[in-house]
C-alpha cells in the first residue's frame, strides 16, 4: 500500500534527503503535503515536482503563494502558520509525518502528529529536548510510532533487539541485557584546534562540517558539541534511560553512527557512509529495507577508526546538557531556548562561538522557574521557552 507522507521542513537539509528518496520510490510513497518557511521559491519548485495535495507556508506568504500555484495550474490547498502545520500533521489522509523543522518551531506539529497516532520520522530533536515526557506519553496513549532519523538514534534503534524496537524503543533496567548506549560524535570542525583558536572562529569556519552537510543551526551545534548534548537528552527520552547510561565518544571518521553495549561485553554498532539518506530510508521502510541512494561504504578505503574522550572544557555545552538532564525538564527547555538564541546571535556575528556555552550556562543558572513534573502540559513548556528566550536576548545584548 502506498504510504502518504507529509514532509514538514521540506526545504531544509533533511527535507532534501527525504524527498530524494521519495522521488526514487514513487510506487511506494506519495508526497501528500509539504511545508517551508524560508526559500519559498524552492518550495514552489517542490510543489511543481511532487504535486502534493496540501502545502504550508508562513502566514504573510499565503496569498502570493496561492496565486503562483494557481497561475501554474496547480490545485494545492495552501495553509499557514502553526495551525496549518498542525492541520497537515493531523490530516486523516496522512500516514507518516517527517518532522524536519529546525528548533522549537517544530514542537507543536510533532506533538500533534503523536496525538493523532501517526507514524513519525523524527529529525526535530528539539521537540524531545523540550517536551520528551509529554511527547512519549502522547505516542504511547495514541498508539503513534516514533522512529528516529537522527543518525545516532537511528543507529541505536537498529542495534536494539526487535522486542525493544516494537515497544516504542523503551529500554528498562533489567531488559534484554542493554548495559549502556554509546553516542558517537565527529568532534566538529574544531576538534584539532585549541580553545583559543575556537574563540576566533568565523561563521564560515563554524558551519563547515568535516563529514556532514547540514542546516546552519545544527552545524553550529556540532561545532560547540551542543548537538551531542541535545542528542544525549533526545536519547534519554527516546530509549527511557538516565543520562548516566549514555556515553559520548568522539569518532572523527563518522563511520560508526552509534553503539549499544550489552552485559555480555558485546558492542553492536551500525556503520555506513555519513549520509542522512541511510537513516531516513531505514525509518521510511521499517521493518523492510529500500535503496536509499547513498554511496555504499568502501571498507577497503578506510584507513582507521579512532575513538577519543571529549574535552569538556572545550566542549562545555556537552557538560551543560548532562547537568540540565539531571536537573529536569525545566532545565532542558531553558538550555534549548538559550542555545537557539545564542546560535542565532553567533550567526549574526554578535557573539563569539565560545560565548554560546557561556550564555547557555548563565541562562541555566539565572533563570528561576518552578520544577516541571510529569503532568506538565505544552502551555507550561512553551511559557518557560518564552521566558528563557527573553532572558537570553538580554544576556546576549549585554555581552555583544
Ligand atoms: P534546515 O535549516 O536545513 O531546515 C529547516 C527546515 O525548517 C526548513 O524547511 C525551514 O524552512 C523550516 N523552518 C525553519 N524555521 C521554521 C519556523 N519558524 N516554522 C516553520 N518551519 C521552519 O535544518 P536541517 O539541517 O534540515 O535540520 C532539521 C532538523 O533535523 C533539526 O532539528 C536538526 O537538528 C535535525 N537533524 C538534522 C540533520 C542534518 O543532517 N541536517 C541530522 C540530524 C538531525
Ligand atoms: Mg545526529
Amino acid at each position: 500500500m502506498t504510504q502518504r507522507i507529509a514532509v514538514l521542513g521540506a526545504t531544509g537539509s533533511i527535507g532534501d534527503s527525504t524527498l530524494a528518496i521519495l522521488a526514487a520510490h514513487t510506487q511506494d510513497y506519495n508526497v501528500y503535503a509539504l511545508s517551508g518557511y524560508q526559500r519559498l521559491d524552492k518550495l514552489f519548485a517542490l510543489c511543481q515536482q511532487f504535486e502534493p495535495m496540501r502545502v504550508c507556508v508562513p502566514a504573510a506568504a499565503v496569498d502570493d503563494f496561492a496565486q503562483r500555484l494557481d497561475e501554474a495550474g496547480l490545485s494545492i490547498d495552501v495553509v499557514s502558520g502553526d495551525s496549518g502545520l498542525i492541520d497537515i500533521a493531523t490530516d486523516t489522509q496522512v500516514d507518516t509525518v517527517v518532522a524536519a523543522i529546525v528548533g522549537a518551531a517544530g514542537l507543536p506539529s510533532t506533538l500533534a502528529a503523536a496525538r493523532a497516532g501517526k507514524r513519525i520520522l523524527l529529525a526535530n530533536k528539539e521537540a524531545l529536548v523540550m517536551a520528551g515526557q509529554v511527547m512519549i506519553a502522547a505516542v504511547k496513549s495514541h498508539h503513534a510510532t516514533l522512529l528516529p532519523i537522527d543518525s545516532e538514534h537511528n543507529a541505536i534503534f537498529q542495534c536494539l533487539p526487535p522486542a525493544i524496537q516494537q515497544n516504542n524503543t523503551h529500554i528498562h533496567e533489567s531488559n534484554h541485557g542493554v548495559r549502556r548506549l554509546w553516542l558517537t560524535a565527529s568532534g566538529g570542525p574544531f576538534l584539532q584546534q585549541s580553545f583559543e583558536q575556537m574563540q576566533q572562529a568565523s561563521v564560515a569556519q563554524a558551519v563547515k562540517h568535516p563529514n556532514w552537510s547540514m542546516g546552519q543551526k545544527i552545524s553550529v551545534d556540532s561545532a560547540t558539541m551542543m548537538n551531542k548534548g541535545l542528542e544525549l537528552i533526545e536519547a534519554c527520552h527516546l530509549f527511557d534511560l538516565p543520562e548516566s547510561k549514555i556515553n559520548v565518544v568522539i569518532h572523527p571518521q563518522s563511520i560508526i553512527h552509534s553503539m549499544v553495549e550489552y552485559s555480555d561485553g558485546s558492542f553492536l554498532a551500525q556503520l555506513g557512509s555519513p549520509d542522512m539518506k541511510t537513516p531516513i530510508a531505514h525509518a521510511l521502510s521499517y521493518p523492510e529495507r529500500i535503496d536509499s541512494g547513498s554511496q555504499p561504504l568502501d571498507l577497503y578505503a578506510l584507513s582507521g577508526l579512532e575513538f577519543i574522550k571529549p574535552d569538556l572544557h572545550k566542549f562545555a555545552c556537552l557538560r551543560l546538557a548532562r547537568q540540565a538532564m539531571q536537573a529536569g525538564t525545566q532545565a532542558t527547555i531553558i538550555l534549548n531556548a538559550a542555545n537557539e538564541i545564542a546560535v542565532a546571535a553567533f550567526l549574526a556575528s554578535r557573539l563569539r562561538l565560545t560565548d554560546i556555552a557561556n550564555i547557555n550556562e548563565q541562562a541555566l543558572t539565572e533563570i528561576q522557574v518552578p520544577l516541571l513534573d510529569e503532568n506538565a502540559d505544552i502551555d507550561d513548556i512553551l511559557a518557560i521557552d518564552r521566558l528563557a528566550r527573553r532572558h537570553t536576548e538580554a544576556l546576549v545584548a549585554e555581552m555583544a
